[in-house]
């Protein structure tokens, strides 16, 4: 072990010439990992020596750290680690021979490949990626090994290297990048400082630049749920994402197996700059820095999902199509989707006033997560809560479907717009009837997708027809009236129909127990879908949602009342204006009146005014 080392020369290969071309052309446009690689190392090199210690009961140091030094005069870079070292037979084994063993197979089958993260895990270039931003690199190295000379290697980017004896006195490694002209950059601190917080910030060991830790050793992820209050979930979360404001709420993730994952994952407040599509996560390996463009771990219905997981399972240089064909990887969002899924149900039966105002935020998250995975659906289905007419309270589906059985067993009536279907919610409550309102862009896909997961379950959206509820029992206008032996329904329908000649248009009769509405356009709720989907599968227009409708003249009406005495007394100018206004009326609380009635509308509406 003692024998003196003697300045040697060698060669790395002689089939690897174009490897160090290769390494800059091919990893310059990531070249800032070289650091991560460097730092990465030393912190190996320091688990190494605190594993030995632990198995032999040595203590070789009492503080653990990784010092990195910025020489600008000399040019250089430094990244010093007092971990285990490395003697000339190492120095040999893991620097020349190992990183280039397989270089020329890399040439090889590599020339034409993208992805260049995966090139660097793969032939364990970490050091070498060192060359892409330094001509020349040394390493002065003490093993802590007994009785072991310091060691100092130097490599000036060509296939050369030489080893020779050093005078180095603490136990350690030392690499020193001489840096290229054109990476002066990494002579300024704040640079470096900004790419060692990227890659760096949450790693386990002390971590200098310049003297000062920059790092936190034990970020909040590494402890356990029960020591951590919600204000540090909060501060951790501020910390990571500076500018945002607290998040809805979070999982933490410590699990051990069947694989290791840890992490703590926010769902964020979402506000119009947030980009939705876009993934949030930062993907760490035992605490070392991945990527933070990692999708693949998250479900694709939980892409606003931000924070950090640590997956020390998956390779630190994990590429993108690794991670798509990864069962691990797949593994990993389902567990993801299940701890979703019982938070949400965890929040929704045991902290009601959290959950409510949070589920404007979340619930097409979650709509859109039932729809695509079965396993999610089943665990969060009795938990949706949807806006209920009436008492502007949330209720979920069973707990309406329980209170409507007497009235509309198995039928959900629901509102898209509380605007254009006022009349009908009206209608409704004066009947003590409930409709959801379900008026997000997902609730059309949603209600289909409701329905065919419950064949029994209809819903009907309020303007699709009228209920018996809102029908009188025994109407008046069923009964056979005068002499002609026609009703008084059937007459009202034969001058609302000989008055209104409109393409598409039914006349319905009914006498509702509200008399305040004279009359209501119903679309059917068969046909109207239809149209909806026809739109949506872009056949260009958007196609008219009128072009079948019914008028339901509301006999009750004190207004219908008056067509018939008008009738009767022969004035048949007015019977027209009232039953164009009645019409028009319907068709305006749809916001559907025509350009060429609206100007007939207006004028109508001014003669009547002078009637009154
Ligand atoms: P990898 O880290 O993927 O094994 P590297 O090329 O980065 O590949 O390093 C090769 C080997 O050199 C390491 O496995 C380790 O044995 C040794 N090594 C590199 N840096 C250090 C260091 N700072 N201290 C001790 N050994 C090191």
């Amino acid at each position: 072990m003692s024998e003196e080392l003697k300045k040697e020369e060698g060669s790395i290969s002689i089939h690897t010439e174009n490897i160090f071309p290769i390494i800059k052309k091919w990893l310059y446009s990531d070249k800032d990992i070289f650091l991560r690689e460097l730092v990465s190392n030393a912190v190996d090199a320091i688990h190494k020596l605190q594993n030995i210690n632990l198995m032999e009961g040595l203590k070789l140091a009492d503080e653990y750290k990784v010092d990195i030094h910025i020489d600008k005069e000399a040019g250089t870079l430094t990244v010093a680690d007092n971990g285990i070292g490395m003697t000339a037979e190492e120095v040999r084994k893991y620097i020349n021979q190992v990183a280039f063993s397989s270089a020329e197979d890399f040439v090889e089958r590599f020339k034409d490949l993208e992805d260049k993260n995966q090139i660097i895990g793969h032939f364990g270039l970490g050091f070498y990626s060192s060359f892409m931003v330094a001509e020349t690199v040394e390493i002065r190295t003490l093993s802590y090994q007994k009785d072991v000379e310091a060691v100092h290697w130097r490599c000036e980017g060509t296939t050369n290297y030489s080893i020779e004896a050093t005078d180095k006195k603490e136990r350690g490694t030392e690499i020193i990048l001489h840096l290229n002209d054109d990476e002066k950059e990494f002579l300024e601190t704040d640079a470096v400082s900004e790419v060692l917080k990227k890659f760096c910030n949450f790693l386990p060991v002390s971590i200098n630049l310049e003297g000062e830790v920059i790092n936190d050793k034990n970020p909040l992820w590494t402890k356990s749920a029960s020591e951590i209050s919600d204000d540090e979930y909060k501060e951790f979360y501020r910390k990571l994402y500076p500018m945002s404001a607290d998040p809805l709420f979070w999982i933490h993730l410590n699990i051990d197996f069947p694989f290791n994952l840890k992490g703590i994952v926010y769902f964020p407040r979402l506000t119009n700059e947030f980009d939705v599509t876009k993934s949030h996560i930062s993907l760490f390996c035992n605490q070392v820095f991945v990527s933070d463009n990692t999708p693949e771990l998250i479900p694709e219905f939980l892409t606003p999902l931000q924070g950090c997981l640590d997956a020390p399972d998956l390779p630190l240089n994990v590429s993108r199509s690794y991670l798509q064909n990864d069962p691990q990887v797949r593994k990993i969002r389902e567990v993801i989707s299940g701890r979703v899924a019982s938070k949400i149900v965890d929040l929704a039966k045991n902290d009601r006033e959290a959950f409510e105002p949070i589920w404007e935020d979340i619930h097409s998250f979650v709509k859109y997560g039932m729809m695509r995975e079965d396993k999610f659906y089943e665990k969060v289905k009795d938990q949706v809560i949807y806006h209920a007419t009436g008492d502007d309270k949330y209720t979920t589906l069973p707990d309406y479907l329980d209170r409507a059985k007497e009235k509309h067993e198995n039928k959900v009536y629901y509102s898209n717009d509380e605007g254009t279907q006022a009349t009908y919610l009206k209608l409704f409550k004066s009947q003590g009837m409930e409709a959801l309102i379900l008026d997000a862009m997902i609730d059309n896909h949603f209600i289909q997708f409701l329905e065919s997961k419950n064949t029994d379950l209809k819903f009907e959206r309020v303007d699709s027809d009228i209920t018996e509820n809102l029908i009188e029992a025994d109407p008046s206008q069923k009964i056979v009236d005068g002499s002609d032996n026609k009703t008084k329904g059937d007459k009202i329908e034969e001058l609302f129909k000989e008055n209104l000649d409109i393409k598409g248009l039914t006349i319905r009769i009914e006498t509702l127990k509200d008399d305040s509405v004279p009359g209501m356009i119903l679309l059917n709720e068969q046909s109207r879908r239809f149209k909806e989907m026809t739109s949506m599968m872009g056949q260009g227009e958007m196609p008219d949602m009128f072009s079948d409708h019914t008028l339901m003249v509301n006999t009750a009406s004190p207004a219908v009342d008056k067509v018939l005495k008008l009738q009767e007394d022969g004035d048949t100018e007015s019977v027209g204006m009232l039953i164009d206004q009645i019409y028009d009326l319907a068709m305006l609380s749809h916001q559907a009146i025509s350009k060429e009635r609206m100007a007939g509308f207006l004028e109508r509406s001014g003669k009547l005014l002078g009637m009154i």
